[in-house]
């Protein structure tokens, strides 16, 4: 196609189906993914990592306390700046383009931090159906299908939400973890049996959710759960961004 027709045509493109910054949802340029003011303040988790907590080796300030179920934790950002406004628009404002954006972000991250792991499966940390329906999908579920596709793995349910549960941002750090005690259940353990398997969320603040889910998956047969998440809460007394304050 000579190109100054296929110009005009993603022009025309644009103006029927605007194409929107992944993170915060403002117009960018048709072949733009992430606006300029998102891009500027975009908090990659330096490596190496810290596979206890997910924050950079040398940002950590976790006491190493390894959890038994969960081998490893990593996400590619820092939940503060661009990132978190792009959890909240892919939670709040169903967009598929941020998860799009965010699983592709997570595999990458996942080839550089787990090279040598062979991964059998990819999962997600699921909701009550009746959470499910309220939100109209589960931002865990997109995100474990987009990375999943990326690393050209099989992604599959293998948990269940017996019941629900009270928000974990709006508990304690010692609450969290009660809150979620005995609340998952494997759907089949027969398909995990003996596989090690990629956990996917959106984000990882104390990690309680993804260890309850770990350790599930474990108690039923997985032989590793590694843990991978779109972001992560930054590292205690790292001082804060200049917007986050604001
Ligand atoms: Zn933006
Ligand atoms: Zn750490």
């Amino acid at each position: 196609m000579n190109r100054s027709l296929s110009d005009v045509l993603r022009r025309v493109r644009f103006a029927f189906y605007p194409r929107r910054c992944a993170l915060c949802g403002d117009l960018v340029e048709p072949q733009t993914e992430i606006c300029g003011r998102c891009m500027q303040d975009l908090p990659r988790v330096p490596q190496p990592i810290c596979f206890c907590c997910g924050s950079g080796k040398r940002e950590c300030t976790c006491e190493k306390h390894h959890s038994p179920y969960a081998a490893a934790f990593a996400a590619p950002f820092y939940y503060t700046g661009g990132i978190s406004r792009g959890i909240f628009r892919m939670k709040f404002r169903s967009s598929p383009q941020s998860a799009e954006m965010f699983g592709r972000e997570m595999a990458a991250f996942a080839r550089q931090v787990y090279p040598d792991v062979t991964i059998d499966l990819v999962t997600f940390v699921p909701m009550t159906r009746r959470e499910r329906r309220e939100r109209g999908y589960n931002q865990s579920e997109l995100l474990a299908r987009y990375t999943a596709r990326e690393l050209m793995l099989p992604m599959e349910p293998t948990l269940k939400k017996l019941y629900e549960t009270a928000r974990q941002r709006t508990l304690g750090k010692r609450e969290r973890s009660g809150n979620v005690l005995g609340v998952f259940e494997a759907v089949d353990p027969a398909q995990i049996r003996g596989k090690r398997i990629l956990l996917c969320d959106d984000l990882r603040t104390t990690g309680a959710t993804m260890i309850e889910c770990a350790k599930m998956l474990r108690i039923r047969g997985a032989c590793e759960v590694l843990c991978l998440t779109a972001a992560v809460g930054l590292p205690k007394d790292k001082p804060k961004k200049k917007e986050e304050s604001s």
